[in-house]
Formats: structure tokens, C-alpha cells, sequence
């Protein structure tokens, strides 16, 4: 724990934390002590790392990224920080809270209320988004590991821009009970560290069913994923072997929209899973390209109702001057939220609105269930998806901020399996332009992280 905190004061000026306090980390420090003194062991006790902070936390402040919630101070802590914690999970203790755009909303950081995180490999450059203090923190060596959200990229974006290893389980592997909602029926939590085998340790952690307080959570039991990659196996397609296993390489995933040198890192690196034993298939993602659209109507929309609470009365930031309540709402959410939010609470509104629900929100959710559907078509003829993460390395600082479909764009490869549902993964790959990190998605059936990590692990 010392040994971080002093990396994270030396390095303060990646702009990856949101929030800090000694004083309570080596509280916890102690407390994973005492355990261990107790006789207690385990993989993650006595770890640090630190939150994204749209989980909330007793311990620390949680913003989410905006102004809406300076200062906020939750009366309990989220699932996932519970079962990774000191007090009653798997021991880690807590260095802070980690910068994120706004409610999540981003894809390179920009939209924090607070302040951009810098890529740890040019300090000119975007980590990604929206977990992009955490990439950062993580990249940098800052923390063994950290924990991200992703609704339609956050987690595997900033992993690959930034150079570590990042995974978003089947949407409701893990609670989401204490995480501040952006788009509820695509939130999921996960890991973000330097291996898959970290992340396999903090999966088995967060996993789990919590159907008192998330009923979309599944009612399945966690996996101890680290066992599974650790296990030896003779022989066969299993979690350690890469031997005939298939993996599917969609059409449009590597097709002009993709830089040169992303394709160059991503190709090196399916030759190296052929080289372990891996076939490489094309299979077909027609639906790809409606991914964007799809997704742009449906976050939005749900984003408009969630943060419908943040209204001044009930939660975060009250204007402090009005005549009535409903200039008071109206002030209060006009200076709480930045653009981005804005933007998004009202094509969420305009999508939901009597006469356009049909035309947009609704025909948005059947073209859902068809992109859903041909990822299953696809996994008649391979085991798991590959292709890049991002369409770029990471861009440079304010190089898109004016322009918010160049973001939304940017989306393309991950958009996709977010809409379905489905687990996916991004692992370092290389590098390409500029020197700058290069991350290869892998993406599985529902459940199937066990297979996502292992094929990870081979590689790595
Ligand atoms: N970049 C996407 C967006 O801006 C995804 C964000 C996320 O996964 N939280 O919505």
C-alpha cells in the first residue's frame, strides 16, 4: 500500500485519480494485516487497487465523473467494492477513486467534469473512456489493478489504448448494485490489470448473483476463474489449450475502417493463436455498422430516465438561487451536468417521446435482437470472435472533443457484443502508430469468460 501511494503522489499528474485518503487506505492495509495475522490467506488479501468512481463507496467520495455529485458521500458501498473489500470480500484495500467521463459517457475521458487522465505512453494522448483513469492508473503501475464499467466499450477501449488487460463479463455476471446507472440494460462491471490471470482473480471476486438487490444479476454461482487457467490438462480444447479451437474473425471487423497499423498488431497476433494451435474463420457480422445507431438510441434513452434523479431535491447539486421549484430543477440540472450528458438526455427524451418511440426506440430494440442473433449464427462456426478493439490508437487530446459522432464512431468494434450482451475481452496485442498500444478483442458466448481468459492467458 505505501509503495502505491507514493507511485500515485509521484505520478499525480496522469490526472488518474478523482479521489484519495491515505489515512483510510492504511486503515484498510491494517485490517487486511490483521487477517492475514488471523491465519486467513488468499490471492487478493492485503492487494490495493482502486475504483472507478461511478461505484460507490463508503469510504471515499463519488462523483461519477460530474459536478452533479461533488462532494457526494454514498451511505453504503456497491456489490461489486463490498466483495473485492476489506470488511467482509476478498481483502484489497482501496487507494481511491479513479477519473471516468462523465456518468460513463465517453469513450477517451474528456467528458470528466473535473479534469482529462492522460495516456501513461504520451501524456499528449486520450487513455480512452470511459474507464480511462483506471487504464491509466493501471498502465502506469500506479495499481496492481483496477475496477471499470463498460456499456458499450469502457472497459476493453481504455484497456487496449492504454496497453493492459481488461474484461466485461456477460451482462449480469456481476452486480450492479451501487453503481451509479448509465444505461441499465447494458451496464456490467469488470476488472482492469496486467494480466488475465489478475483479472481472473478479481472476476472470481465480483461475480456472482445479488438478485435482492440487482434482479437483472444471474442466478449463477461464481466461477473460480484463476483455478481454471492454472489447471494443466493433458490434452483437448479446454481453458489451457488453445488446440482446435476456433476462432472467428468477422468481415467487417478488419475491413477499411480499421488503421493500417491496428490491423497490423491485431494480424500479428492471430498469428501467434495460430502458432498455439488456433483455426482461424471468417464468419460474417452483417449487422456491425448498426451497431452505432442502435446503441446511440438505446443508451441515450435510458440514460434520460436515470438520470431523471438528479433532480437537486433528492440527490447532488441544488442551484443556489430560484424563484420556484421548477426553475430550481431546472438550474440545478443546468449547471450539474456538462454537454455530454445534456446531449444525451435529450435524444434519450426526443427517442422516447410519444410519436417518435416507434420510429426510433422501438425499431432500435428489434434491430438489437437481430444483432444479438447473428452473433449466435456466428457461434455455430467458431468458439470465440476476434478483432481489434479500437479503430485507432489512442488520439490525441481535444483532437475529437468538438466532435461528438467522431467519438461515437470510434465505438464500431464494441458497440456490437455490449448490445448482445455478451462477455468480451481486449489484450494487449503490440503496438502501432506513434508507438502507442495496440489491444486484440476477444469476445464469447454468454458465460463463457472462463474460455475468454484462458485464450487470453495462452497468449500472454
Ligand atoms: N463510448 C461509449 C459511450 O460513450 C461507451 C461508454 C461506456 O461503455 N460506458 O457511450
Amino acid at each position: 500500500t505505501d509503495h502505491f501511494l507514493a507511485r500515485i503522489a509521484a505520478h499525480d499528474n496522469l490526472g488518474a485519480f478523482l479521489a484519495q485518503d491515505a489515512d483510510v487506505s492504511r486503515a484498510q492495509a491494517k485490517a487486511a494485516d490483521q487477517r492475514l495475522a488471523n491465519g486467513e490467506r488468499g490471492p487478493l488479501l492485503g492487494i490495493p487497487l482502486a475504483h472507478k468512481d461511478v461505484f460507490v463507496t463508503r469510504d471515499f467520495p463519488t462523483t461519477a465523473g460530474s459536478k452533479m455529485l461533488e462532494n457526494y458521500r454514498s451511505p453504503f458501498d456497491a456489490t461489486v467494492v463490498n466483495r473485492l473489500g476489506v470488511d467482509q470480500g476478498a481483502g484489497m484495500v482501496t487507494l481511491g477513486k479513479l477519473n471516468c467521463d462523465e456518468f460513463a459517457m465517453g469513450s477517451g475521458n474528456e467528458n470528466s467534469a473535473y479534469k482529462p487522465a492522460l495516456n501513461p505512453w504520451d501524456h499528449s494522448r486520450i487513455p480512452g473512456g470511459s474507464s480511462g483513469g483506471s487504464a491509466a492508473a493501471v498502465a502506469a503501475r500506479l495499481l496492481p489493478a483496477a475496477t471499470g464499467t463498460d456499456t458499450g466499450g469502457s472497459i476493453r477501449q481504455p484497456a487496449s489504448l492504454c496497453g493492459i488487460t481488461g474484461i466485461k463479463p456477460t451482462y449480469g455476471r456481476c452486480s450492479r448494485y451501487g453503481m451509479v446507472a448509465f444505461a441499465s440494460s447494458l451496464d456490467q462491471a469488470g476488472p482492469m490489470a496486467r494480466s488475465a490471470l489478475d483479472c481472473a482473480l478479481m472476476l472470481s471476486a465480483m461475480a456472482g448473483p445479488d438478485l435482492d438487490r440487482d434482479s437483472t444479476s444471474l442466478d449463477m454461482p461464481a466461477t473460480d476463474y484463476a483455478a481454471d487457467l492454472l489447471v494443466q490438462s493433458a490434452s483437448g480444447i479446454g481453458n489451457n489449450s488453445l488446440k482446435g479451437l476456433r476462432i472467428g474473425l468477422p468481415r467487417q471487423f478488419f475491413g477499411a475502417g480499421c488503421a493500417p497499423d491496428v490491423l497490423a498488431a491485431v494480424h500479428a497476433a492471430l498469428a501467434e493463436y495460430e502458432k498455439l494451435g488456433a483455426k482461424l474463420v471468417d464468419i460474417d457480422l452483417p449487422l456491425t455498422e448498426l451497431s452505432i445507431p442502435v446503441y446511440y438510441v438505446i443508451a441515450p434513452a435510458e440514460a434520460s430516465s436515470n438520470l431523471s434523479r438528479f433532480d437537486g431535491v433528492r440527490y447532488g447539486h441544488r442551484a443556489a438561487q430560484y424563484s420556484d421549484l421548477t426553475e430550481m430543477y431546472k438550474k440545478s440540472r443546468a449547471e450539474g451536468f456538462g454537454n455530454e450528458a445534456k446531449r444525451r438526455i435529450m435524444i434519450g427524451a426526443y427517442v422516447l417521446s410519444a410519436g417518435y418511440y416507434d420510429a426510433y426506440y422501438l425499431k432500435a430494440q428489434k434491430i438489437r435482437r437481430l444483432i444479438a442473433q447473428d452473433f449466435q449464427s456466428a457461434f455455430a462456426k467458431c468458439d470465440i470472435i476476434a478483432g481489434p478493439v479500437s479503430p485507432t490508437v489512442a488520439w490525441k487530446l481535444g483532437e475529437k472533443s468538438a466532435d461528438p459522432v467522431a467519438n461515437y464512431l470510434a465505438d464500431i468494434y464494441t458497440l456490437s457484443s455490449s448490445l448482445a450482451g455478451l462477455p468480451g475481452m481486449s489484450v494487449p496485442a503490440g503496438f502501432g502508430a506513434h508507438g502507442m498500444p495496440v489491444g486484440l478483442q476477444l469476445i464469447g458466448n454468454y458465460f463463457k469468460e472462463a474460455q475468454l481468459l484462458g485464450a487470453a492467458h495462452q497468449f500472454q
